[in-house]
């Protein structure tokens, strides 16, 4: 387990609120050794629908997601390999961050990292449903100007990355900040904590929205955003 993980789970064991009721991946705990497995979803298949169907997650999650682990897998039985045995997933995609030689396993450890916060920073019944308050929506106001401004700028981001990637909201120097990344790139590799992400690869949207990505953006943003999740995140 990544010392991000382990506080965040320690956080939430200590607390009020249970893993599972966050809507949280129990399984930083499944991604701490080696070799990598999948881990669970924290919630229920079809639990995303209509905005993601039963059916884009067992590709997402069931295909495109094992892929990575078992890519970094396969990857770290190569000799030449042998300097990331016994690190997590997360120390992996920092160690081999911007390091051309070891792009492949930069991209699959990124990929498996970031698909399992993704399925935390969602949630059924999360977005508007769910709304950010306190310390999260006091941060909210301040960097964006408020809630529904924050919801544009995030939707406008995810819609604007060309190409494969990611948007990020995350908090950055004590505030808060929208960022996108392409392909497997993660903000902590640039010393950024990330609280949400939306996937904008096709492969998160195309069965059910075919080419809108801006409708299933702001989909995903109304509906599933796990706000508890950032909440927690924000005060780890
Ligand atoms: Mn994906």
């Amino acid at each position: 387990m990544s010392e991000m993980n382990r506080r965040e789970f320690l956080t939430l064991a200590g607390g009020v609120a249970t893993v599972a009721a966050l809507g949280l991946p129990e399984a930083g705990l499944a991604a701490s050794g080696q070799p990598f497995v999948l881990a669970p979803l924290p919630y229920p298949a079809n639990a995303l629908e209509p905005v993601i169907s039963e059916k884009t997650m067992g590709f997402h999650y069931g295909k495109h997601h094992l892929t990575y682990i078992n890519n970094v897998n396969t990857a770290l039985a190569l000799p030449a390999n042998s300097q990331f045995q016994g690190l997590t997933l997360e120390q992996i995609m920092l160690k081999t961050a911007n390091q051309a030689a070891f792009s492949g396993l930069f991209n699959n450890s990124a990929q498996a990292v970031n698909h399992e916060f993704y399925w935390g920073s969602l949630m059924p019944q999360g977005g508007d449903s769910a709304q950010p308050s306190g310390k999260l929506l006091t941060m909210i106001d301040t960097a964006f100007g408020d809630y529904a401004a924050f919801k544009n700028k995030f939707r406008d981001a995810a819609v604007g990355q060309f190409g494969a990637g990611w948007a990020w909201l995350v908090e950055h120097q004590g505030k808060l900040e929208i960022l996108t990344t392409s392909n497997a790139d993660n903000p902590k590799t640039r010393g950024m904590k990330p609280l949400l992400t939306i996937d904008v690869w096709e492969h998160a949207y195309y069965l059910d929205w075919q080419n809108q990505r801006k409708d299933h953006v702001q989909a995903v943003i109304d509906k599933l955003l796990n706000w508890k999740a950032a909440a927690i995140r924000i005060s780890a």
